[in-house]
């Protein structure tokens, strides 16, 4: 009878298994099964701008990659121990990758480690090393396969609870290829848009990465014309870190120019108190030319979605007004003001001699 209930109960697990794909595992922190504050998302922008603020440097070159785990708030010196037991491959003086038999690899970054190359450490037991000073974090990568995967994701790091929703900040219609605003009573010609979404991590931050945002895990949008019903673009989702990660050279086919981390460097100048600015581009391709489209009234709708399907969903109106007698569609631009007439002639020198 008990062996049956056994198996009945070890079948159960084997299928719940099969349905979520991989079983889930402890934080890396003390207590191991209680949530703790996550202060960068997988999906993050990390962007290093070479040139500075003032000389463009935000339109120009840099290291643009994606986040590829969460951060999970430590103080310094906080022991970190392994999700799943393995072995140990030391990166660099504070990084150390596990693999376990799995099919996963772990690796942990930040850290004062006290393990050694080709040791075998045992889940929540084992002591890695310590979050070195100046961190506040251990980061927690996840490959499963060949493949970075996101640690919140099902089958992750757990438990894992999240009641906040995040939120679509703007959405931006822009003319093409530029980072300049199109008024959205008068589109007219290839635009883009772009929308600035974020989330907010279910636990608080403490630091100086309070209220900084975090990425949202996909972002979803669709264009219809307004009154009619007609469907232009139906809902899809250029933006998704619900699984694994794009490829870093699709960076800016993601995110949208404009676009940078928390605490952002540009050149030598390093913003350390100012949070990102997420903005996700949702016409990385062609764009979208308004010449294709019947002048009228269109709605933008874009949904930012975190891991556990908490979402929030914003609408944007913009007017069509193509001119189909002009090359870009756009009304011919205004000519020149005539130059300044010139400055009138000094009025004629009289000498009058003024009686006091
Ligand atoms: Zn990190």
């Amino acid at each position: 009878m008990r062996l049956r209930l056994i198996l009945i109960l070890g079948l159960t697990a084997l299928s719940l298994l099969a349905t979520t794909g991989a079983a889930a595992y402890p934080w890396p922190v003390k207590p191991f099964n209680k949530q703790h504050p996550i202060r960068a998302n997988f999906g993050d922008p990390r962007t290093i701008f070479q040139l500075g603020l003032f000389q463009n440097g935000i339109a120009g070159p840099g290291t643009f990659l994606f986040h590829n785990g969460i951060d999970i708030a430590a103080k310094d010196g906080t022991s970190v121990y392994p999700v799943m037991s393995g072995v140990v491959k030391l990166l660099d003086a504070e990084s150390l990758s596990i693999t376990t038999t799995k099919g996963r690899t772990f690796q942990y970054f930040h850290l004062v480690p006290v393990v050694t190359d080709g040791e075998h450490v045992v889940a929540q037991r084992t002591l890695l090393g310590y979050v070195r000073k100046g961190a506040g974090h251990v980061h927690l990568s996840e490959l499963r396969g060949f493949r970075v995967w996101n640690p919140i994701a099902e089958g992750g790091i757990a438990p894992y609870r999240d009641r906040t929703k995040p939120t679509v900040a703007s959405i931006l219609l822009r003319r093409w290829d530029t980072l300049n605003e199109v008024d959205s009573l008068g589109v007219c010609g290839r635009i883009s848009i772009a929308s600035e979404a974020f989330d907010t991590p279910p636990m608080r931050v403490s630091g100086t990465f309070a209220n900084f945002p975090v990425s949202p895990a996909a972002v979803t949008w669709s264009l219809r014309r307004v009154g009619t019903g007609l469907v232009i673009a139906p809902p899809s989702t250029p933006v998704d870190f619900r699984g694994t990660l794009p490829l870093a050279p699709d960076f800016w086919n993601v995110y949208a120019r404009g676009a940078y981390q928390n605490a952002p460097r540009f050149g030598p100048r390093q913003f350390s108190l100012m949070p990102g600015r997420f903005l996700y581009n949702l016409t990385p391709t062609a764009g979208i030319d308004t010449r294709t489209l019947v002048n009228g009234v269109y709605q933008v709708t874009v949904r930012a979605i975190d891991i556990k399907g908490n979402s929030q969903t914003l609408n944007k109106r913009f007017t069509v007004v193509n001119q189909p007698t002009t090359e870009t569609g756009c009304p011919a631009s205004t000519p020149p003001p005539p130059p300044p007439p010139p400055p009138p002639p000094p009025p004629p020198t009289t000498t009058t001699t003024t009686t006091p």
